[in-house]
């Protein structure tokens, strides 16, 4: 069993955190909000005061933060990851960031003779709780293999994707594919309303048909047809629209400093855009149907 370091016990850290401790790891917490720190103490974890506290005598470190620069500053700050962690510790940041962050803090770690690699997930809340992520990893082999133990004690599929920053891309191309394919589910649901079509209808057609997706038939935007999707519950996430945006806005960063030719990407992104700025970033990102309909606050 190893000594691990857990940064950020939110949302999708703290049962993943947890997952580590149930597994016989001794787990040091550390998160900004001092109420998350206790919640993963009961469920086994060990309470730290401060990040480089977490870090000092870790053998494996683990990052779960919201963006880029939270990622920066959580490894470059002069009191910082880097600069506190063991000689040799093996670094995993799960966040889902930049690939450019992603690429300078794993040179600036290697720099520094530590292994890390990027793993961002998919899966969401219910899959970091039942310990069912899937892992897209980019790092060198050996730290990959260093890291396949840990990942597989907190998911199910671990797709090393090459080398540094090419988990975050894979992480990005994905879920750009799901801002584009859930607005266009939504879209489909909205005209077919228009053109007297009755959704559960709809439904059954394309969920049979070519217009099949993750979008329409595992989180299908209006409610009925398919009965644990958050349309169904108010549209309570789930994955919010706001972190939609942010992955959509990542997509589109990484389009333009690349060359890169996104014309639906960037399409969805600014649907989520405004969306957001109507009051409805806190929902589910399936509350495009509403919001198309001009019946978000409903
Ligand atoms: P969250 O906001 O619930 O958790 C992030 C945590 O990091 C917060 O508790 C915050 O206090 C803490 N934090 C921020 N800066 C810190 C610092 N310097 N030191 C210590 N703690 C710090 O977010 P989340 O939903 O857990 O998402 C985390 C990451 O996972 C994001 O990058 C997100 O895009 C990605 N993700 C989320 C989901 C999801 O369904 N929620 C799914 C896949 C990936």
């Amino acid at each position: 069993m190893s000594k691990i370091a857990f940064i950020g016990l939110g949302n999708m850290g703290g049962p993943m955190a947890a997952n580590l401790a149930k597994a016989g790891h001794e787990v040091m917490g550390f998160d900004m909000v001092k109420a998350s720190i206790e919640v993963f103490v009961g469920h086994g974890g060990k309470a730290a005061a401060s990040a480089a506290a977490a870090v000092a005598a870790a053998e494996v470190v683990v990052t779960m933060l919201p963006a880029g620069p939270h990622v920066r500053g959580a490894y470059l700050d002069t009191q910082g990851i880097l600069a506190a962690a063991k000689p040799g510790a093996l670094l995993i940041d799960c966040s889902t960031i930049d690939v450019e962050s992603a690429r300078a803090v794993a040179a600036a770690a290697t720099d520094k003779g530590f292994a890390m690699i990027d793993a961002p997930v998919s899966g969401g809340t219910g899959g970091a709780t039942a310990g069912t992520l899937t892992f897209m990893v980019g790092g060198p082999d050996a730290a990959v293999g260093r890291a396949r133990p840990y990942l597989e004690q907190m998911g199910k599929t671990i797709v090393h994707c090459g080398g540094p920053g090419t988990g975050q891309a894979a992480k990005i191309c994905n879920n750009m594919i799901l801002g584009i394919s859930m607005a266009a589910v939504c879209e489909a649901f909205a005209l077919a309303e228009k053109l007297g079509l009755d959704a559960q209808k709809l439904y059954d057609v394309s969920s049979k048909s070519s217009g099949q997706c993750w979008s329409l038939t595992t989180y299908c935007p209006t409610p009925g047809p398919v009965p644990t999707a958050p349309s169904n519950r108010g549209y309570a996430p789930g994955f919010t629209a706001d972190m939609m945006l942010k992955d959509l806005k990542l997509a589109q960063q990484a389009a333009q400093a690349t060359g890169a030719v996104t014309p639906m990407g960037a399409e969805a992104a600014t649907v989520y855009q405004l969306l957001s700025a109507a009051g409805g970033g806190a929902k589910d990102f399936s509350v495009v149907l509403p919001y198309l309909r001009g019946k978000l606050g409903e």
